[in-house]
């Protein structure tokens, strides 16, 4: 599939249009950016491997029957997805308070939450992707009841498959952010709901699940250091690196010093 205009780039993916205008092209970058876009820089290796540990989790849900955006990974930085008008709004499902939910609410960091909790975010970078209620979603009609419901149990399902898989390699699943919109379906003729984004450790929090050392961005966002090691880790023991590459000699290159930007 030849790759055809840029239509977006976004914090971390370009988007290419393809010849067939339901399908388009999705590039994964090494840029790393946190508290919107406010500390940025490139983690060589980065794209790479969201890209291969993105694949694995989506191939994987889509055998559980969730429908993705996913067709194919084309190469080590791309992948071949159907176009989706994407819903705007954050899914955020957490199992266990970290992050902007101990800061915003005062829960203790490491309480873990009875149910999963979801969280919807307005996806509006200006406005720093605000913590919204459904009833901001019905108002404004960013999606309607029976969608959000559908969405809704499609999250908790994912949870429970990853939480699962995770679980199987020692890891703890904290939280999760997802992304979807309606793709056209050629067989039914219709556009349905798919998971339409990435799952990786960019937006997923990972911590090992004895040492409870975190394998995800927030080595990133919290400057510990070891980005690359604990992102081919989580790929490593999902079985995407084989046994035999001795990871620690793969050279990703060095990371580039965080540059803060004021606005
Ligand atoms: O920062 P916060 O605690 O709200 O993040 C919850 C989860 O959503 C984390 O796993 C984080 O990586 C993910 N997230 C994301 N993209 C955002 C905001 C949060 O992937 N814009």
């Amino acid at each position: 599939m030849n790759k055809g205009n840029k239509l977006y780039e976004g914090k971390a993916k370009i988007i290419y249009e393809t010849k067939d205008k339901n399908l388009i092209i999705q590039h994964f970058k090494d840029d790393a950016t946190a508290f919107n876009n406010l500390k940025k820089a490139k983690v060589e290796g980065k794209g790479v491997l969201n890209n291969r540990i993105s694949e694995h989790i989506l191939n994987n849900l889509a055998e559980c029957g969730i429908k993705t955006h996913l067709v194919k990974r084309l190469n080590m930085r791309e992948q071949l997805v159907r176009k989706a008008e994407i819903y705007p709004i954050e899914f955020i499902v957490r199992n266990i308070a970290t992050g902007s939910l101990t800061k915003r609410l005062g829960i203790p960091e490491g309480t873990v939450l009875d149910k999963p909790l979801l969280e919807y975010c307005y996806k509006k970078d200006e406005l720093n992707d605000p913590l919204i209620s459904k009833e901001h979603i019905y108002s404004f009609g960013w999606a309607n009841e029976n969608e959000i419901e559908t969405i809704n149990k499609i999250s908790l399902r994912i949870n429970d498959i990853l939480t699962g898989m995770f679980k199987a390699i020692g890891i703890k699943l904290i939280d999760f952010k997802v992304e979807y919109g309606k793709a056209w379906n050629n067989e039914i003729e219709q556009k349905e709901i798919v998971l339409a984004d990435e799952i990786s450790p960019d937006t997923c929090r990972l911590w090992d699940a004895k040492s409870e050392k975190k394998l995800d961005k927030d080595r990133f966002r919290k400057d510990l250091g070891n980005i690359i090691q604990a992102y081919q880790e989580v790929a490593r023991r999902l079985g995407i690196m084989h046994e035999e590459t001795n990871i620690s000699e793969v050279n990703f290159g060095k990371t580039i010093p965080l540059k803060f930007k004021k606005k």
